[in-house]
């Protein structure tokens, strides 16, 4: 493979595809792509290499072929029958010597079913893979000298790319500086436990995969560490595009609704297949085989009848819609299931930061060995004072400098300005202690100079602190007055640790403490100080951090690392306000209403957790509070008796989480968990629904996850559960609606040989056209309806109830008995009225009005069931614009039928007079008031209850 050349300049060569990278030095890999690991790229060179090598996608081999979709439309059991009915129907028109126009309609109709099934549901599954692709990961790079963040699609070889814990690998590399990284690499090998990389070593060329410590693979998870990696090969060119095999296609799962309308497709024709036999055998018992033909037609028409042909089609059309609605309120559903048992969540588990908060901390306090001081200014920008307490006087000494240079190097945030703006890369906790720094004069970019970070030893909310060795050189001066004498005379060495992290932790590793330019052993008495002071500040709400250093003769080896946090010295405390978001306050009062409880869920420390969860109301402040080491002392029984009266736990580690849905679960609760780490990936998986953080969250634990919020806010999530509401709302409400019709048809149908009247009512095509089109198109409409006023003020509906619950089975056979009684008496009044003497028309037209009466009531019924309790007029129409549309259009089209002679000839039908129409007309509006009469008696009813 060869880079193109550009006019003049002589192109570089560019290695080919599986060139053994492990075999060249970090340093030789960097050259070959004329990179440059502290600059990356320059623009030029990126913009030249996407060119050449298009965007870092793997082609999309998975999902399902559009041959197989089209193929599952007509395996669908219901098109079968309606093809078994085809045939049957063909084989008596062509005894009787007429043209088989039913099944050729049939047919044509099955198949028109087939394809807009079809094409709904490559709708959806595009939509779905495009929300995908919005979800798809972020990097950092550095390029031309700044570290960036763009979406993983646009590396190109030869980016320096910049590794952290939780991150989804995107492409393959080479090492070029790596701490403490720890990889999974299952996707790729199979093999479970991870894997330590290096950069510094070589290998020989015939190093098998699970062996190229120097190497990271696309698709791999970083489960520690940190690491630079060069880009060597991107997209199909990587080593899992080669095992195209490997690549999971998008999921399409059905969801709990789809298996159970499958389910009922089956009862239904296997039903209507014994109506069949019954039909036809007490049709040939009662008047002999004469009337065979006549019976096996309205056995036909029966079989056709009772399928409900729209229903799969509408179902799947209102996920994809909810789907859509739930993403312009910032929630991604990354499983179509989600889409319906959101509405079902009785439980909302959340984390604290960044969720329930803003996630923007500002530093308030702060306090040495021996100072107080207060900080002010806003926001991420550096002005702002640091002020002693109980005096005016800017001053910053010693101790006060030596815990902004903890904060500056202990981290891995970036503060930079962007136009007027200043604002952060990274962790906000981090990005807050950099802008205290900046506010006492000191800089990362002079400070990493000075003392460059040889060693490292990440934060994790399992272990609450994170700790960095920088090395001091003793030569520089500005080290030294950093430094201060104490230290240095401490120590003959040249290397500094520096730790921070929650307090407590912080605190209980330390051994002396920095106090007035001496290192002084910590007393008693000042470790229940600094602890007070920690709890004064967390009751207040504040996110308190510890700060502790330890100078060293040499760098630990890499398994004593954890020794080495031991025997720390005291520098202080920093506590940062993270106010809580504006909007949770309301959502909070929300989700009471609507029956579910929202808890909190934290690492953080318990006053802080409190003070917050008491201002949001999530709980009272005299409520129990469950911390991370409670949670290690009781078992998961006495847990279970807890979990109902708990609302905050505060200082979990992830493992905690999963121990709480559990007992969640097991007593019943439907739970929604939020998470943002890789460890939280079991929580998520376990809870009913698994939410990430789209901004914060690590790529694992958006795989994990069944929804993604966009804007990690809680609100969002309360949201969703809304949407989740109103989608089963109109699911059930257009089930009502279909099946309902279903029935009156089939007892229509049934009654006309029984009272006597000759030929069958309903022919198959005309059948057929209501329960596609006169049905569908409203039902459609019924799907778009807006939530009702009270979706969030009832209790949730269990996830687990069947469909047919709360009076909908009830309510279909009800409305299906009325519509049928309805179109019997106006079928028998007809039958009679059509041979009155004098009066124009074929005298078969009466089945025409019955067709008409059957299609026209259904409009009134879907005006009607917009609502269960309020009445039509008192609903605004253009609240759903699309059910007066769709009534409108379907009647339109249902007199066209009527009137236009080829459609005439072509379903059956005859001419009408407007006496008569309007005769039909009367009679479907009974359908409208009788369900409007049902409103007004179950309001009565309640009223008289209460
Ligand atoms: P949460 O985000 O819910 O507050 P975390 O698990 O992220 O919980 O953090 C737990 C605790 O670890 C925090 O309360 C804080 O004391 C400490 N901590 C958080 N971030 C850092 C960090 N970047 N470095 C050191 N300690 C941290
Ligand atoms: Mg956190």
């Amino acid at each position: 493979m060869t880079f193109p050349t550009t006019s003049n300049q002589v192109s570089p060569v560019f290695p080919e595809i599986g060139f053994p990278w492990h075999t060249l030095s970090a340093e030789d890999s960097l050259n070959k792509f004329h990179s440059d690991q502290d600059q990356g790229l320059t623009l030029d060179q990126v913009h030249q290499r996407q060119k050449y090598f298009g965007p870092n996608e793997l082609k999309d081999t998975g999902g399902r072929s559009p041959l197989t979709i089209l193929w599952e439309q007509f395996t669908n059991i219901m098109l079968v029958m309606l093809m078994a009915v085809a045939v049957i129907s063909a084989v008596l028109d062509m005894r009787k010597g007429t043209f088989p126009k039913d099944a050729v309609a049939i047919f044509s109709i099955v198949v028109l079913n087939g394809l807009l099934g079809y094409l709904q549901e490559s709708r959806a599954e595009k939509a779905l893979a495009a929300l995908k692709r919005l979800s798809s990961p972020k990097v950092r790079v550095i390029r031309h000298g700044n570290v960036q963040e763009i979406s993983a699609k646009e590396l190109v070889p030869g980016d320096i790319m910049l590794l952290e814990a939780g991150v989804h690998i995107a492409a393959d590399g080479r090492l070029i500086e790596a701490q403490n990284l720890q990889i999974r690499e299952s996707a790729l090998t199979g093999e479970a436990e991870t894997v330590n990389k290096q950069a510094e070593i070589i290998l020989p060329e015939d190093a098998p995969l699970g062996d190229r410590l120097n190497l990271v693979f696309q698709g791999t998870e970083v489960v520690q560490g940190r690491a630079k990696v060069l880009i060597t090969h991107i997209g199909m060119d990587t080593e899992i595009g080669r095992i195209a095999s490997l690549i999971q296609g998008v999921e399409t799962e059905d969801t709990p609704l789809q298996q159970r309308m499958s389910q009922l497709g089956n009862v239904l024709v296997s039903s209507s297949l014994v109506l069949v036999v019954l039909v036809v055998f007490v049709g040939v018992l009662r008047s002999g085989w004469q009337n065979f033909e006549e019976l096996l037609e309205v056995s036909l028409s029966m079989a056709v009848a009772v399928v409900p042909e729209g229903l799969p089609a509408v179902v799947t059309v209102t996920l994809a819609i909810g789907t859509q609605r739930m993403v312009r309120r910032h929630a991604l559903i990354r499983k179509l299931p989600a889409v319906e048992t959101l509405g079902s969540v009785t439980t909302i588990c959340s984390d604290k930061t960044g969720t329930l908060t803003q996630n923007k901390m500002v530093v308030q306090q702060i306090q040495t060995g021996t100072y107080a001081y207060q900080v002010t200014g806003e926001g991420y920008a550096p002005d702002g004072e640091i002020i002693a307490q109980d005096s005016d006087e800017y001053e910053i000494n010693e101790e006060v400098k030596q815990l902004l240079t903890a904060c500056v190097l202990c981290n891995d945030a970036l503060l930079q300005k962007r136009g007027q703006h200043w604002e952060i890369l990274g962790d906000p906790t981090e990005g807050a202690l950099l802008t205290l720094a900046g506010k006492g004069g000191l800089y990362r970019e002079d400070l990493w100079l000075e003392m460059p970070r040889v060693a490292e030893i990440p934060f994790s909310s399992a272990r609450k602190r994170m700790s960095v060795i920088v090395r001091v050189f003793s030569n520089n001066k500005t080290t030294e007055e950093t430094l201060e004498a104490e230290f240095s005379s401490l120590v003959s060495s040249s290397y500094l640790m520096l730790t921070k992290g929650s307090p407590e932790i912080v605190l209980e590793r330390c051994t002396a403490v920095y106090q007035g330019n001496h290192v002084v052993p910590l007393s008693d008495d000042q470790r229940k100080h600094i602890l007070a002071h920690n709890d004064r500040w967390a009751g207040k709400g504040l996110r308190v951090l510890g700060f502790a250093a330890k100078p060293l003769a040499n760098i630990p080896e890499d398994d004593q690392e954890e020794m080495a946090e031991n025997g720390l010295i005291w520098l202080g405390l920093v506590g940062m306000l993270d106010a809580p978001r504006k909007e949770v306050k309301g959502a909070v009062l929300r989700c009471r209403e609507a029956g579910i409880r929202p808890i909190m869920i934290t690492g953080d420390h318990q006053l802080t957790a409190q003070a917050i969860a008491t201002e949001l109301g999530i709980a009272h402040a005299e409520d129990a509070i469950l911390t991370g080491r409670d949670l290690q002392h009781i078992t998961p029984r006495e847990l279970e008796q807890l979990v109902s009266n708990v609302s905050v736990y505060a200082r979990v580690a992830p493992e905690h989480k999963l121990q709480i849905v559990q007992a969640l679960q097991n007593k019943g609760e439907f739970v929604a968990m939020t998470g943002d780490g890789v460890n939280d990936a079991p929580a998520l998986k376990q809870a009913d629904i698994g939410i990430a953080m789209g901004i914060t969250g690590t790529d694992v634990s958006k795989e994990a996850s069944d929804a993604i919020l966009l804007d990690d806010n809680f609100a969002t999530i309360v949201a969703a559960t809304e949407e989740g509401r109103v989608v089963y709302d109109n699911i059930r409400r257009f089930i009502k609606y279909i099946l309902g019709s279903n029935i009156g048809e089939v007892l229509v149908i049934a009654a006309a040989p029984l009272i006597g009247l000759g030929g069958v009512p309903l022919s198959p095509l005309q059948i057929l056209w209501m329960n596609l089109v006169t049905d569908g198109l409203p039902a459609l409409a019924l799907a778009m309806e807006p939530a009702e006023p009270n979706v969030m003020q009832r209790p949730p509906y269990s996830p687990r109830e069947s469909i047919f619950s709360r009076g909908l089975g009830l309510y279909m056979l009800r409305i299906g008995v009325i519509f049928a009684i309805l179109t019997i008496l106006l079928m028998v009044w007809a039958y009679d009225y059509v041979k009155t003497p004098g009066l124009a028309g074929d005298p078969n037209r009466w089945k025409t009005m019955v067709f008409t009466t059957l299609c026209l009531a259904q409009m009134g019924h879907a005006l009607a069931v917009r609502s269960d309790s309020q009445l039509t007029i008192q609903l605004n129409p253009f609240s759903n614009p699309y059910v007066l549309g769709a009534v409108t259009f379907t009647t339109l089209l249902q007199i066209l039928l009527i009137y236009v002679a080829p459609l005439q000839s072509f379903f059956g039908t005859h001419f009408l007079s407007p006496t008569e129409l309007l005769i039909c007309f009367g009679f479907s509006a009974l359908m409208f008031v009788w369900i409007e009469l049902e409103k007004l008696v179950s309001r009565w009813f309640f009223l008289r209850q209460k």
